[in-house]
């Protein structure tokens, strides 16, 4: 049976706005996107109101989700401040973000209530969110992201995968993932379980040709509801995988995820080193610790008879590292089996775990879990 747009306009008919006015009348829905059982929209307010919203959105959710046919529905709160109004408060007792010190401590500085970081407050059951991030698309910030948590995984920790990629989510491909999350008795997704661990996907709710255009505030709320709505169940490392850019979308999320730290992936070309640098100020602006630099592609290893060519005048990542203060976590070499496995949904790290690259991600993964020890051990 499938769901109509209509049948979900006619449930939220019968939700009412903290005023008592009927949610397609307050002006306030997006458009509402019905796809296979799949629903999808936002609910824009004024930021001064959106206390009081949270329980509509509650209500308009557990709508939704008992309409006959439905299988997901993230509905998103978005709080836009009008001018003139005054800003929203924090919520309450947040716990807050650690500044850039490494190691990364378990004991937060407190913020004033008017920093970006009052918005997050931790997902129980993860001892630490860290972001895979990149200045721009194509230098392998997916792979890198995937067989870094891999790489945690052989470290014996418990770890998670997130592809907040919204716009394109490679994370079906690169996993061989292509079912859907089931809900669990709380309606909250199950991530899909592959490889030892938990991974979840905008791409596994969508199909892979649907266009998806996002709004602006619906990036972050697809995200928060990816993060929240997620039955993750106990998480030493969630790795999140990135939208590619330093943009407005991106800052906004630094803002928003409690993130304990970001990995940040270059290739070795100039360009990319301008783009990473980009990364590292951005995440700087919202107090979140770089753990370091990752440059990939690093050099040209060959298939057939293993000589190493520096194709890309490679190093830059590193002296570029150093010249910033920030860790220099290793070097991937671009290499045919690294391409070959990651398009074919087998990972290196998982289908080779033998071999030399295999070492080089478990090396990046123990680099990153030095850091963050204090945190899992808090944990
Ligand atoms: P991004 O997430 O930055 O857009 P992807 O992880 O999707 O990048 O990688 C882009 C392409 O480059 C993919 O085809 C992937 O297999 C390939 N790739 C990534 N890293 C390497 C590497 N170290 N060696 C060879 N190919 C790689």
């Amino acid at each position: 049976m499938s769901v109509t747009q209509q049948e979900v306009l006619d449930v939220l008919g019968k939700v009412k706005s903290p005023d008592g006015v009927a949610l397609t009348h307050a002006n306030v829905l997006s458009a509402v996107t019905v796809n296979d059982g799949k629903v999808f929209f936002s609910i824009n307010v004024d930021a001064a109101q959106a206390r009081a919203w949270e329980s509509v959105r509650a209500a308009a959710e557990a709508a939704v989700r008992a309409i006959p046919g439905v299988t997901t529905a993230m509905i998103a709160l978005t709080a836009e401040r009008k001018p003139g109004s005054p800003a929203a408060a924090p919520p309450p007792a947040p716990h807050r973000h650690s500044h850039g010190v490494q190691p990364v401590s378990a004991h937060r500085p407190p913020q004033s209530p008017a920093s970006p970081m009052s918005k997050q407050s931790e997902i129980p059951g993860i001892a630490a969110v860290i972001a895979v991030a990149s200045g721009k698309g194509g230098v392998g910030k997916s792979t890198t992201a995937l067989n870094l948590a891999l790489g945690l995984r052989d470290l014996g920790l418990r770890v998670g995968l997130l592809d907040a990629d919204i716009y394109g989510p490679s994370v079906p491909r690169l996993t061989g993932i292509h079912e859907k999350p089931q809900l669990d008795d709380n309606r909250k997704m199950i991530p899909i379980q592959r490889f030892g661990l938990a991974i979840m996907s905008i791409g596994f709710l969508v199909e892979e040709e649907t266009a998806m255009i996002w709004r602006g505030p619906m990036v972050m709320s697809a995200i928060t509801q990816m993060l929240r709505d997620v039955a993750w169940g106990t998480l030493d490392i969630l790795v999140v995988d990135m939208p590619p850019g330093t943009g407005d979308a991106q800052l906004t999320l630094a803002q928003n995820v409690p993130l304990r730290g970001a990995v940040i992936i270059s290739t070795p070309q100039d360009l990319s080193l301008i783009d990473a640098r980009r990364g590292l100020a951005m995440f700087k602006k919202v107090n979140v610790p770089v753990l370091g630099i990752v440059e990939n592609m690093s050099y040209f290893q060959c298939p057939e008879c293993g000589t190493r060519s520096d194709i890309f005048g490679h190093g830059g990542a590193r002296l570029e590292a150093e010249r910033l203060g920030v860790p220099f976590l290793g070097e991937i070499p671009l290499h045919m089996s690294i391409r070959a496995t990651s398009d074919s949904g087998t990972p290196v790290v998982d289908s080779e775990p033998d071999g030399p690259h295999a070492a080089i991600y478990r090396a990046i993964g123990a680099k990153v879990r030095d850091q963050l020890q204090g945190v899992i051990a808090a944990a």
